[in-house]
């Protein structure tokens, strides 16, 4: 007997009639001889309301009281999968995060996981019940307040929720039927992958891939839980993620993302000499500003321009950032441009298949696509160009590597 965790996002729960589906759903995985343990975010847009709510009533937000309103709305949508479960004679129980044994921290809107703690589950599971978890939420250890986990934290849920219970596979239903080889409203002939490592998933995530949340696929990774991301409106078989294979072949190119969510900053007249940088990332970082993609050019009469690209919403932070600091290092300028995209062409196989860099370069070109700014990992080619021919870019790229068609193997 399979023990498997489904989690249910917001559209999959949106109506009642959506409700009943999954339940419906969750009754069919049980009768083929499995048990089932479900994670549920909130009905469709009911965080994003609950948040703008906050916002129509008060300017302070605590974030204990921001927690405490947002995690209601995987309340409600927990308690009522249950009782359409209980509608089909299925027993089941809904959990909130604390109640399931999310131990977090005391980051509030934000928290991170410190230890799961699933005995709870594990009774009801082994009851022949079917828990329904509340996701995205738990309890921190110290202040015993409950906690938000952030945007996107019920795929983490259900990811360290399968691990602590030693789960066969945990599935993630969404409204797309897997990952694909591109954002599909954007490319009309992206193809929906039927493998992919978490590795390149990771890579994807972090370049523009909205689903699933980057952290649950981070936490897959490091205890190596697999992963099923599939659709809650056709049922159809998705992605299956997992380790890479090394018996498997490999992808020269998997996938081509995107990402518009950034702003490019420039220094400009920054002295070349030792210690600048230092200095800039450091003033960055205790703001708590992510930098991605650093350039910095060749310095001329001992003087550089040095780029870097941030989230858009930490634009102005940054900018402020800097500007304090232009007068002590002596730099002229500080610029900031937001209209900018970045386009990523990720493969494992790209490791030991050399070209692929020459052959974005020359794609991108090919359709008069300047490339403001480069970045590299060993399974990734990242270019910054301008944000409306991004599209543009990406559809070239998906053809280019002919993605349509399936993975191009390495040798
Ligand atoms: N409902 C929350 C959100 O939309 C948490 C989640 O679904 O992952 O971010
Ligand atoms: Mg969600």
């Amino acid at each position: 007997m399979a023990l498997v965790v489904q989690k249910f996002g917001g559209t999959s729960v949106a109506d009642p009639d959506r409700i009943r589906a999954v339940a419906d759903h969750v009754a069919r995985t049980r009768k083929r001889g499995n048990r089932v343990v479900v994670v549920i975010s909130a009905m469709g847009k009911e965080t994003d309301e609950l948040l703008r709510l906050a916002g129509d009533v008060a300017t302070t937000r605590p974030g204990r009281e921001m927690d405490m309103l947002i995690t209601a709305g995987e309340r409600k949508a927990m308690a009522l999968l249950a009782m359409a479960l209980h509608d089909l004679g299925v027993e089941a129980d809904s959990f909130t995060g604390s109640q399931a044994g999310f131990i977090t921290d005391t980051t509030h809107t934000n928290a991170k996981i410190v230890e799961v703690r699933p005995d709870r589950i594990r009774t009801a599971v082994d009851a022949d019940r079917v828990p329904v978890v509340g996701g995205a939420q738990g309890v921190a250890g110290e202040t015993h307040d409950v906690t938000f986990l952030g945007r996107g934290g019920s795929d983490t849920t259900a990811v360290a929720l399968a691990h602590a219970l030693g789960a066969d596979i945990c599935e993630l239903y969404t409204d797309v039927s897997g990952v694909f080889t591109s954002d599909p409203r954007i490319v009309a002939n992206a193809r929906k992958m039927e493998r992919v490592s978490f590795d390149e998933l990771l890579e994807m995530t972090a370049n523009g891939c909205p689903k699933p949340a980057m952290r649950s696929v981070e936490y897959a990774r490091t205890h190596g839980v697999d992963l099923h991301v599939r659709s809650a409106f056709t049922w159809e078989t998705g992605t299956l993620v997992t380790k890479e294979d090394h018996d498997m072949e490999q992808a020269i190119v998997s996938a081509v993302t995107h990402d518009t969510d950034e702003t490019k900053v420039t220094i400009t007249g920054v002295p070349d000499r030792p210690g600048i940088a230092a200095r800039l990332f450091r003033a960055l970082a205790e703001h708590d500003i992510n930098v991605d993609l650093i350039v910095q050019n060749v310095s001329v009469a001992g003087v550089t321009d040095i780029s870097f690209t941030v989230p858009r919403s930490d634009t102005a932070a940054a900018e402020r950032t800097c500007a304090e600091l232009v007068e002590e290092m002596g730099a002229t300028s500080v610029l900031t441009d937001p209209d900018i995209a970045r386009v990523s062409v990720i493969g494992a196989g790209m490791k030991s298949h050399p070209g692929v860099a020459a052959k974005v370069f020359e794609t991108l070109s090919g359709h008069g696509i300047n490339i403001e700014m480069i970045s590299t990992s060993a399974i990734r080619v990242s270019c910054v160009v301008r944000e409306d021919q991004v599209e543009d870019a990406v559809q070239a790229l998906h053809d280019a590597f002919r993605l349509e068609h399936g993975p191009v193997l390495a040798d």
